[in-house]
C-alpha cells in the first residue's frame, strides 16, 4: 500500500514544490517506488520534472475530470526515477468545472486507489491555497508534510493550516494528520531562524523532523535545468539534506 502525503502550506514559496520534487528523487534514490502528483496550475513540479507544461497530452485535470486513469495520464520523466502526474494552467479550470459533479473532492483519492500497489509513496505538490485541488490532495492523503521558513510569522500561519487539516479530518477523511514540518532554507547562523526552530520544536515535539533543508544555491538553480536538485547535483548539501530526509521519511514510515 502506497503512503499519501501531501505537501501543503497556504503560504506561497516556501519550498512546496522544491520539497516535493526533491523528496520524490530522494525517496526514488533509497529504491522507493514514488509517484508525484502536481496539483499546482503553475505547474512548477511538473516543470522541475523535466517535463514541457505546454505540450502534455494528458495530466491530472484529465484524472480530476474522469476522462483518464492515472496509469494513462503519468509520464516518467528520463533522469528522475519516479513518475509524475503532471499539471498546467488547465488545472485551473478543473476548478470551475468539478463544482457541479458529485463527490468533487474525492476524484484523486478515488483515482489513486488503482495504482495503489505499483507505488510505495505519493507525494502531492499542493497550490498555496485551501482550493477544490488542495482538498482533493488532502481528502486523499495519509498526512502533511509542511515545509516552513524559520521566520517570525512562521508559528501564525501554521495555525490556520492546522486549523484547516483539523476540519478536514473531522468531516471529510479520517485518516489525516500532520506527519510532520520540515525545516527548509534554514540558516544556523541567524540567530531568528534558530530561535523559531527552537520554537517549533517546543510546541510540535517529534512532528518536527530531524533532518533540516539548508539555504542552498543549487536546489534553487536546479528547476532551469528541468532536474530536482537531488539529480542535479547530488554533492550538494541541499540534495543531500533532502536524500536523508528521504532516509528520514522511509525509517519512519511504518509508523505513519
Ligand atoms: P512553493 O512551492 O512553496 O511556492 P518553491 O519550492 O517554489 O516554493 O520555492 C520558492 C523559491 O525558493 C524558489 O525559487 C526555490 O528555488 C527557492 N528555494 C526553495 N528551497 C530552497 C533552498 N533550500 N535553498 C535555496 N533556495 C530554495
Ligand atoms: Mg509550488
Amino acid at each position: 500500500m502506497a503512503k499519501i502525503f501531501c505537501i501543503a502550506n497556504q503560504k506561497g514559496g516556501v519550498g512546496k514544490t522544491t520539497t516535493t520534487v526533491n523528496l520524490a528523487a530522494g525517496l526514488a534514490k533509497v529504491g522507493q517506488r514514488v509517484l508525484l502528483v502536481d496539483l499546482d496550475p503553475q505547474g512548477n513540479a511538473t516543470m522541475g520534472s523535466g517535463i514541457d507544461k505546454r505540450q502534455l497530452e494528458l495530466s491530472v485535470y484529465d484524472v480530476l475530470l474522469e476522462s483518464a486513469s492515472i496509469a494513462e495520464a503519468a509520464i516518467k520523466p528520463e533522469k528522475c526515477g519516479y513518475d509524475v502526474l503532471s499539471a498546467n494552467r488547465e488545472l485551473a479550470g478543473a476548478e470551475v468545472e468539478l463544482v457541479q459533479l458529485a463527490h468533487r473532492d474525492q476524484r484523486l483519492r478515488h483515482a489513486l486507489a488503482a495504482v495503489d500497489n505499483q507505488y510505495d509513496f505519493v507525494l502531492i505538490d499542493c497550490p498555496p491555497s485551501l482550493s477544490m485541488l488542495t482538498l482533493n490532495g488532502l481528502c486523499a492523503a495519509h498526512g502533511v508534510i509542511v515545509p516552513m521558513q524559520c521566520e517570525y510569522f512562521a508559528l501564525e500561519g501554521l495555525t490556520d493550516l492546522v486549523n484547516t487539516i483539523k476540519q478536514v479530518h473531522a468531516n471529510l477523511n479520517k485518516d489525516l494528520k500532520i506527519i510532520g514540518l520540515l525545516r527548509v532554507m534554514f540558516d544556523p547562523r541567524i540567530t531568528l531562524q534558530m530561535q523559531v526552530s527552537d520554537q517549533l520544536k517546543a510546541h510540535f515535539g517529534d512532528k518536527v523532523f530531524d533532518t533540516v533543508i539548508p539555504r542552498n544555491v543549487r536546489l534553487a538553480e536546479a528547476p532551469s535545468y528541468g532536474l530536482p536538485g537531488v539529480v542535479f547535483d547530488a554533492s550538494a548539501k541541499g540534495s543531500q539534506a533532502y536524500v536523508e530526509f528521504a532516509r528520514e521519511l522511509v525509517r519512519r514510515a511504518p509508523t505513519l
